[in-house]
């Protein structure tokens, strides 16, 4: 059994937090590959080591003083280390780091560090080898990660360790720069080594045990998901639903590897599972609800639109034009409706009414704003009749006005734009007609 264990910035935000970390890690001998976030926060009023970084490194560019701030980042390692009692000194490394932000060594560089020391940390705090992220992950010259390189030259280093400390987060760029992923992105690397290292669980520890049903912003105390497929997943976190970075289900998903959500503070609660595919049903016909709010609909029409080859490519090349993306297209007989998000587009509506009106002469174009889409996720879904009803009945229940309702022919989902002042409501009678009236 080969493990790759993910530990967030909560999870280490100080040597409390890391002596829980050491204890899970040690707990089981397969947790072999260790990926560490860099200190997060304390308490709710405390300040990430990463923007603390960010906000260093910005007066250093201005080739302002850093010190203080430089300092206090300094004094959050030294409080770790001590609180560790380890013999461990990161002067030489912190000199080296403020000589790089005095000659201007790049803002990723500058933020990477959080993960770098605090793997330097965690290697020596559990005896494990540390192995630098930018000698085995790599970006290309455009900027993407490069999975393939990343996967061999990984695979090779980490292939005869029997253990090592990955700082996640960050790699190297084309040009020999350091490069990170976006915010978040430790999630991304320890994804990266369990593919590398064909790990059989990917554990990502964090602050919560797993994955909620819904948002608990909304919904008070809801009702957690064990289980939920990759493709769930991604429905959900499309939506808005946190936790994990997107884009760190890739790597793992690709070679069949499940993540385990795991909680810190609370190791004995089994989390939720995320898995390709699954036998097991899940305890509710629907497995999330997740939704935004503040997207426009921008409705088209056209008499015997229907009969005319090409009008839909013509409607999404105005927007297309525009570089908008969109999120739905719904379609009637002669109409068409098509889905944006409200700040995107609200400083280009005329030019794309304008190129709508240019390219495919509609009859008329309107555009609506305000408004929320909520995704209804279920693998459940497919096998059980009713649900788009007993959504539309809970709905109705309320006074929610449905404004338009989009059902992947996956039946995966379903979408339903309600305005953005029902959003909330409209959640909550979601939730209750499928969980609570089966509780
Ligand atoms: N430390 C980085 C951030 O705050 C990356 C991570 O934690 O995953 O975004």
């Amino acid at each position: 059994m080969r493990k790759v264990v993910k530990f967030g910035g909560t999870s280490l935000a100080d040597a409390h937090q890391f002596e829980k970390a050491g204890e899970i890690v040690r707990a089981e001998s397969s947790r072999r590959y260790v990926v560490p976030s860099a200190p997060g926060k304390r308490n709710p009023s405390d300040t990430k080591v990463t923007d603390m970084l960010y906000a260093c490194y910005a007066q250093a560019e201005a080739d302002a003083d850093f010190s203080e701030l430089f300092g206090r980042i300094q004094d959050r390692y030294q409080e770790i280390i001590d609180g560790l009692h380890l013999d461990l000194s990161l002067t030489e490394e912190f000199a080296l780091i403020e000589a790089n932000f005095r000659a201007h060594a790049g803002r990723d560089y500058a933020a990477s560090r959080g993960e770098y020391l605090n793997g330097i940390i965690m290697a020596d705090y559990l005896g494990y080898t540390f192995v630098d992220a930018a000698e085995v992950v790599f970006f290309r010259e455009n900027g993407e990660f490069d999975d393939q390189k990343t996967n061999e030259v990984m695979g090779d280093r980490l292939k005869n360790m029997p253990n090592a400390v990955i700082p996640g987060f960050y790699g190297i760029g084309a040009d020999g720069r350091v490069k990170t992923f976006s915010r978040g992105g430790s999630d991304i690397t320890g994804s990266i080594v369990a593919r590398a290292v064909q790990a059989d669980v990917y554990e990502n520890w964090t602050d919560v045990s797993g994955f909620l049903i819904a948002d608990p912003r909304i919904i008070p105390n809801p009702e957690k998901i064990s289980m939920i497929t990759y493709r769930e997943l991604r429905e959900l976190a499309y939506m808005g639903a946190g936790v994990l970075h997107e884009d760190c289900i890739f790597p793992v998903r690709r070679e069949g590897i499940p993540i385990n959500i795991r909680n810190t503070n609370q190791p004995d609660d089994e989390g939720t599972w995320i898995v390709e595919s699954t036998c097991q049903k899940s305890r509710f016909v629907i497995t999330g609800i997740a939704g935004k709010k503040g997207f426009c609909s921008v409705n088209i029409e056209k008499d015997k639109m229907n009969m005319e080859i090409g009008f839909g490519r013509r409607v999404l090349q105005a927007f297309e034009d525009n570089g908008i993306s969109f999120e739905h297209v719904p379609s009637g007989i002669d109409t068409m409706t098509v889905f944006v998000h409200q700040n995107e587009f609200m400083n280009k509506e005329q030019n794309v009414v304008a190129a709508l009106h240019r390219l495919a002469n509609p009859d008329m174009v309107d555009i609506e704003a305000d408004i929320a889409l909520i995704a209804v996720v279920g693998r459940g879904m497919k096998s059980t009749r009713g649900t788009a009803a007993r959504i539309f009945a809970a709905l109705a229940h309320e006074n929610i006005n449905i404004r338009m309702i989009d059902q992947g022919s996956s039946e995966l989902n379903i979408i339903i734009g309600v305005r953005n002042e029902d959003f909330e409501d409209a959640i909550r009678a979601i939730y209750n007609m499928f969980v609570l009236v089966q509780l």
